[in-house]
């Protein structure tokens, strides 16, 4: 029987469940915690500020390969500029699609890890504290947490632990992402990401040397 885009979608979703399921077995590294579809990391010595810069991170922080310090160099000092002289908490918000695609025990926590890893050896590369959010579901259920949803940015903003008891003010805020309906551009998430937040947006060149 031919399988129409209800049964496909009904699919999805149960294949959804199962793994989540996986993800709620796997031990996190220390400092890491999940809500749902959501892994993030809020280690306790970021300042808690209202005022925060969020960022995508794969081709607008880190653009992969073995040499990403080197594309990646001009990174740090901006952002530690931001955290140390401008006030800012600095927060990466993520939409990774490698574990919500596991079926088995095994591959979900060696993907679950190596996704983490990446993020992890990111953060030591800056130099400085900062605050991780990823949204690891399939891309087809509408997970909440997935941009262009808010989920992440409302967890940051609700969660206790994540910022001090301080809220984000939002008119104080920035978003940037290399998603931004360009012509080149797979799609729009990052842009619509800061419109449904409420912050201003910019692209990756933001980030460049020398940009104004
Ligand atoms: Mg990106």
């Amino acid at each position: 029987m031919p399988i129409g885009p209800a049964a496909g979608g009904a699919r999805a979703l149960l294949r959804n469940r199962e793994s989540l399921e996986l993800l709620s077995d796997v031990r996190l590294p220390p400092q890491w915690r999940r809500e749902g579809w959501c892994l993030y990391s809020c280690p306790g010595n970021v300042r808690p500020s209202a005022k925060v810069a969020g960022f995508d991170f794969d081709k607008t922080l880190h653009f992969g390969g073995s040499a990403w310090r080197l594309s990646s160099a001009h990174i740090p000092p901006k952002l530690r500029q931001l955290y140390e002289q401008d006030g800012y908490k600095v927060v990466i918000f993520s939409n990774q699609h490698g574990a919500g695609k596991q079926k088995t025990p095994e591959r979900m926590r060696d993907t679950v890890l190596e996704t983490i890893t990446r993020f992890e050896e990111f953060a030591s590369f800056c130099g400085f504290p900062l605050q991780m959010f990823i949204a690891a579901a399939r891309g087809d259920v509408n997970d909440p947490f997935r941009k262009p949803c808010t989920g992440m940015w409302d967890l940051m903003a609700s969660c206790p632990d994540c910022n001090g008891g301080i809220q984000p003010d939002a008119s104080q805020s920035f978003y940037v992402g290399n998603s931004a309906g360009r012509l080149t551009d797979g799609n729009d998430v990052d842009r619509d990401f800061a419109r449904r937040v409420g912050v201003d947006f910019h692209t990756e060149d933001w980030l460049r040397p020398g940009h104004r």
